[in-house]
């Protein structure tokens, strides 16, 4: 393990190229992707100051905060940063670190539960089902959540990617261990 940036440039450089990630060395502190950001807002998320904090190397502070995963990956301040910084994939890099080193948001790993549930990030509850009948669709469209038998598919990719664990998914209860049963396909 090298110092944060190193493991950015590293980690993310397999999926973007390391000099798209090395972008973040030429970060000015100016602060126009938080004057930018829609998220900020409304949380406490402050683009700029996340950068700040992996220059300076503040790797547990920033894997242990919040605000890490209050971004929407809306992409504004990757086009707004005047010195071209790739902001929003140096951000998702973060992430895919913290969550490997076991930091991953509670709402993020409810994310997982559903889709191991369903095949959906945000499945069709009853009233999108009635919104689609009004309109002449069939209250479901053709995926997992429809076909549950193909549910097996994406729980066999869950597995085998080891991703069930990253999240600390309980097969038993089809939920986040620790967390109440609420149905679903039991393993
Ligand atoms: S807009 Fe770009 S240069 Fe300015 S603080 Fe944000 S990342 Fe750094
Ligand atoms: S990509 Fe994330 S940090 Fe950037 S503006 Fe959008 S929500 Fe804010």
């Amino acid at each position: 393990m090298g110092t944060l940036y190193e493991d950015i440039v590293g980690y993310g450089g397999e999926v973007f190229g390391e000099e798209h990630m090395e972008t973040l060395r030429e970060c000015v502190q100016c602060g126009k992707c938080t004057g930018s950001c829609p998220s900020g807002r409304n949380t406490a998320l402050r683009t700029r100051k996340l950068f700040q904090m992996a220059l300076v190397d503040l790797r547990e502070e920033i894997f242990n905060s919040p605000e890490l995963w209050f971004c929407s990956t809306c992409y504004t301040c990757y086009e707004r940063c005047p010195k071209g910084v790739k902001t929003t994939d140096i951000i998702r890099t973060i992430r895919n670190l913290a969550a490997k080193e076991g930091h991953m948001s509670v709402p993020h790993r409810m994310i997982g539960v559903y889709v191991m549930k369903t095949g959906h990030a945000v499945p069709i509850g009853p009233d999108q089902m009635k919104l689609r009948e009004a309109v002449g669709l069939e209250s479901q469209p053709p995926t997992t959540q429809k076909y549950k038998e193909q549910l097996e598919q994406v729980q066999t990719i869950f597995r085998t990617t080891g991703y069930d664990a990253m999240i600390d998914f309980d097969w038993d209860a089809m939920n986040l261990k620790g967390m109440e049963k609420k149905g679903g396909k039991k393993k």
